[in-house]
């Protein structure tokens, strides 16, 4: 029987309409629970609790905050660290007997909309912060991985967490999500996901404080001079480790004619000889597709790809039987004007692009509208540092792959994968957080900034 989960609006409940949805096994096709669906009234009463809540939650030092979320994993306990920071600064005042400085200040009730990848690590980048800051939270997970926010939620009520402070909204897009969106009592958004889910929430949210992370084609460098055995495994692991489905996933690899030959004879026999299967199972090298429509759209672009003139080196089929698999795919030949070299597949679809200098390959890396992570194989400093200067993304790693993130650093992109803000590491907190500025007179007179001297 498959688990039966509520919402969570100041405790667990059912939705209004007691509508429901079910979540699949990717590997299997079984279904693994069945989930509330929220509606724009649901979210109503989230709002309504958060709001009440918001003033005792606010209220409460934020070194204490920190404690009551650090419970969970990594980024709860960095971010729990930040509630006995949480810094202003102070300036001197161009007056006398007067002070200046600048405090932080929580944003209000903020609406958190996360994606399908990731499930519990990019919601607890999003939830630590906003809860160490003071906000109360709005949650609206993915439907394909609503289990994952469930438990989630359960960790935060087990370590303390009080009701009100974050509720739980599982359901599909519309209604619960672009009513979070659009809430007028919703004073911040945090969102992660697709470009386009992104372009509609700032065309749509109102003024609000937007954070976006979306989407990305990142690819990898390897330059002639580079350790190839190191630069095959980084590869391998960042195109296929997590079927390509996540955002720093490496998607192109830009590679230097002269090893052309040498690195798409060793890629295409590592890809082969990858083993598909459940991710449960401790053997295998590649899971499933997150859906029936994802197999799809590799299926479509390798279809494209074909048709635009690039060379199938491997894959390209979809695995018969249960399950949403797709063998780890590669081509060759491929050149920046070509669709699968522009646009994010979100797939275990990765193109091998040849150039004839740093320059090229750097123009090549560039010539996408995205920019989130980037990374270059070479043990020639002056490379290594022209890479990190002229590469436009918000990452860029040196003899590692484009995955790898870790917690203490700030995560983003340039360009169509963000709008400025980063998450996690010390920025993390100016996405969920008001900069206050304070002047404190105690002169006791009349003192005009610009006009008095003296
Ligand atoms: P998606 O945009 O389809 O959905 C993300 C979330 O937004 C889901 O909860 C969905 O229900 C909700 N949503 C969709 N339309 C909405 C609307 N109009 N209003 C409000 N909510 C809406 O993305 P996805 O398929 O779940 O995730 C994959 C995408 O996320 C990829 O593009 C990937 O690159 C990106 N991603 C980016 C990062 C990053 O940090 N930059 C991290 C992980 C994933």
């Amino acid at each position: 029987m498959p688990e039966y989960c509520k919402l969570y609006i100041n405790g667990w409940t059912d939705s209004t309409s007691g509508e429901t949805f079910k979540s699949l096994n990717p590997a299997t096709e079984e279904v693994i629970v069945i989930l509330q669906k929220g509606n724009a009234e649901d979210v109503n009463k989230a709002v309504d609790v958060a709001e009440k809540t918001f003033d005792s939650w606010s209220e409460t030092p934020a070194p204490k905050r920190g404690s009551d979320v650090q419970e969970a994993i990594d980024i709860f306990e960095y971010m729990a660290g930040e509630g006995r920071r949480l810094f202003g600064h102070t300036t001197p005042s161009e007056l006398k007997n007067k002070f200046c400085m600048t405090v932080r200040r929580p944003i209000g009730v903020v609406g958190i909309i996360t994606p399908w990848n990731f499930p519990i690590a990019i919601p607890a980048w999003k939830l630590a912060p906003a809860l160490v800051c003071g906000n109360t939270v709005i949650w609206k997970p993915s439907s394909d991985t609503p289990l994952c926010a469930v438990e989630l939620v359960k960790i935060l009520e087990k370590a303390g967490v009080p009701k009100g402070v974050v509720s739980l909204i599982t359901g599909p897009a519309e209604p619960a999500g672009t009513e979070i969106v659009k809430h007028k009592k919703i004073l911040g958004i945090s969102f992660t996901g697709s470009r386009d889910t992104g372009l509609w929430i700032t065309q749509n949210a109102g003024i609000k404080k937007i954070g976006l992370e979306l989407g990305g084609k990142n690819g990898v460098i390897v330059m002639p001079d580079a350790d190839m055995k190191l630069a095959l495994d980084g590869i391998i692991w960042g195109a296929f480790g997590t079927t390509g489905q996540r955002c720093t996933a490496a998607s192109r690899v830009i590679l230097h004619e002269e090893v052309k030959k040498q690195l798409e004879d060793a890629l295409r026999k590592r890809a082969t000889a990858l083993r598909l299967g459940s991710g449960l199972d401790a053997n295998t090298d590649v899971g499933p597709l997150i859906n029936k429509a994802a197999v799809e759209k590799s299926e479509r672009y390798t279809k494209i790809g074909q048709e635009e003139g690039a060379k199938l080196l491997c894959g390209g089929e979809r695995l018969k039987g249960k399950g949403f698999f797709f063998e780890p795919t590669i081509f060759t030949d491929v050149s920046m004007d070509m669709r699968i070299a522009k646009e994010e597949i979100f797939g275990p679809v990765l193109s091998l692009i040849s150039v004839s200098s740093l320059d090229e390959a750097i123009e090549a890396m560039n010539s996408v509208e995205y920019g989130l992570s980037s990374s270059i194989y070479t043990n020639d400093i002056k490379a290594a540092f022209k890479a990190i200067e002229k590469i436009q993304a918000g990452i860029t790693y040196v003899n590692s792959s484009t995955t790898g993130a870790e917690t203490h650093l700030p995560f983003g992109g340039v360009k169509q994968t963000g709008n400025g803000t980063r998450e996690a590491g010390i920025l993390g907190i100016d996405e969920f957080s008001e900069v206050k500025t304070v002047y404190i007179d105690y002169s006791g007179k009349l003192q005009r900034a610009q006009i008095d001297t003296e």
